[in-house]
């Protein structure tokens, strides 16, 4: 069947849902549909792996994006083509017509040897989240250091199971965050009686005949192996590019778009995860957190139908901030954090609240608000501030920038 529509967004995540509430401020008339491979409607990620474990009576995130923007929702529907010339999208034995597009198919979860089951959960979808849950009454082993891995072997241990958390780095967060700050979370961790194995890299899944799954790894060049009733995985994600890739887009780490988030074919834009931007303070980046999603969303559906309506489009200069909790400790930050980099620390009260800050080249790249909310503006104007090459050579000046206490 060949449907039409003014505006066509291919997935269904959170970026599709601001980008379809974002054409709405222009455009009140316009038809939208929204591709969606999941079979949900959109919805929040963030409390998949935070509100839903601390508070189990919390209601699944959903958007209500149709109800809101009059978008028909296509769901379990996976766009396999895109013919540029011809401004159709096909999805199963169905052709979409457009006559704008937006890429924001997101990222898909890193694998190991064995795909997806009961078991095996690399952790992104609500599906996800009801297979690690129907897990939590045994013994999880959960894999990786980054912020997924470390919030839902938090949340795991709150809903009562015994976990195991592997992480590859020295210590849970080294490579985010200053030494003492590590070792304050890696406290919490243990007070919460989870079993961190630090310097611990999986390498690959077994299925047992007694009904365990084992999880073999390395400490080095040592093997060892934990056998568990499942596995939670969060090995960060690849970015969705091939359709963009498929139809002659530009694509690497990201689909390349320019400052109006638009693709070199001006019929078609990219937001979200799967987006390259040129970052109007860091510079070209790919951002994987919500904040960039519903802004970066919303800005690319309001150029879509800006470009339709006749009106000009309006630059995306949005440099987003991503949060995470683990715990009872949480925080906000902007730009990158990464331990390697020169940094410095100002605490209010010792790796309790206060404001890491992280150069490279006498330039300042990240912000870290430990326990420090409502900051973020403060802390992009001093990205935007210092991010030229050389213009911080002595960080210590940044002390007592952003009030910790
Ligand atoms: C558990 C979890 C917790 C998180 N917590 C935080 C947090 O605390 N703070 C923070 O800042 N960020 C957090 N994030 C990250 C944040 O949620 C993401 O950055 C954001 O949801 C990305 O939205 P998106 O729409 O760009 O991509 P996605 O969410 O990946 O959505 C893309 C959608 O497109 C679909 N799709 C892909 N290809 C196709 C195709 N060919 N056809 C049709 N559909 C397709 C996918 O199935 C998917 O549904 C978290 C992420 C997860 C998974």
């Amino acid at each position: 069947m060949r449907f039409d529509y003014d505006y066509v967004i291919v997935g269904g995540g959170m970026a599709a849902d601001a980008a379809a509430r974002g054409i709405r401020v222009v455009d009140p008339d316009g038809s939208i549909a929204i591709l969606g491979e999941e079979a949900d409607p959109p919805y929040e990620r963030p409390p998949l792996s935070k509100d839903l474990w601390r508070d189990p009576s919390t209601h699944e995130p959903f958007l209500g994006t149709a109800g809101a923007t009059d978008a028909q929702l296509h769901l379990s529907t996976r766009v396999t083509a895109i013919d540029r010339a011809a401004r159709t999208v096909t999805a199963d034995d169905d052709l979409y017509g457009y006559r704008a597009l937006l890429l924001a198919t997101g990222g898909r979860p890193r694998e190991l040897n064995l795909g997806p089951s009961t078991q095996v959960v690399y952790y992104r979808t609500i599906g996800d989240y009801h297979r690690a849950r129907a897990l939590a009454g045994g013994h999880v082993v959960v894999v990786g250091g980054g912020f997924i891995g470390t919030e839902l072997a938090a949340g795991l241990a709150m809903a009562g199971a015994k976990v195991t958390f592997l992480t590859p780095d020295a210590e849970v967060g080294a490579r985010q965050y200053p030494r003492g700050l590590s070792a304050r979370i890696r406290r919490t961790f243990d007070e919460h009686g989870v079993d961190v194995r630090t310097g611990t890299l999986a390498r690959w899944l077994e299925r047992s005949s007694v009904g365990t799954v084992t999880v073999h790894a390395q400490i080095g060049e040592t093997p060892v192996s934990l056998a568990a009733d499942g596995v939670v995985l969060g090995l960060g994600i690849e970015p969705n590019v091939e359709l963009a890739l498929s139809c002659g887009l530009a694509a690497d780490n990201g689909v390349v778009v320019d400052r109006f988030l638009r693709t070199v074919d001006p019929a078609v834009f990219a937001a979200g995860d799967v987006a390259s931007y040129p970052d109007a303070i860091l510079g070209r980046r790919r951002v994987e957190h919500v904040d960039q999603a519903t802004v970066s969303g919303r800005a690319a559906g309001f150029n879509m139908a800006a470009l339709l309506t006749g009106r000009p489009l309006e630059p995306y200069d949005h440099t987003p901030f991503f949060y995470s909790d683990i715990f009872e400790l949480g925080y906000e930050a902007v730009g990158r954090l990464d331990a390697g980099l020169t940094v410095l620390e100002d605490w209010a009260s010792p790796d309790e609240t206060g404001v890491v800050y992280y150069a490279e080249g006498e330039a300042l790249v990240g912000v870290l608000l430990w326990n420090v909310w409502d900051s973020t503006d403060a802390a992009r104007a001093l990205l935007a501030w210092y991010h030229e090459p050389g213009s911080l050579p002595d960080p210590s000046v940044l002390k007592g920038a952003i009030r910790a206490g």
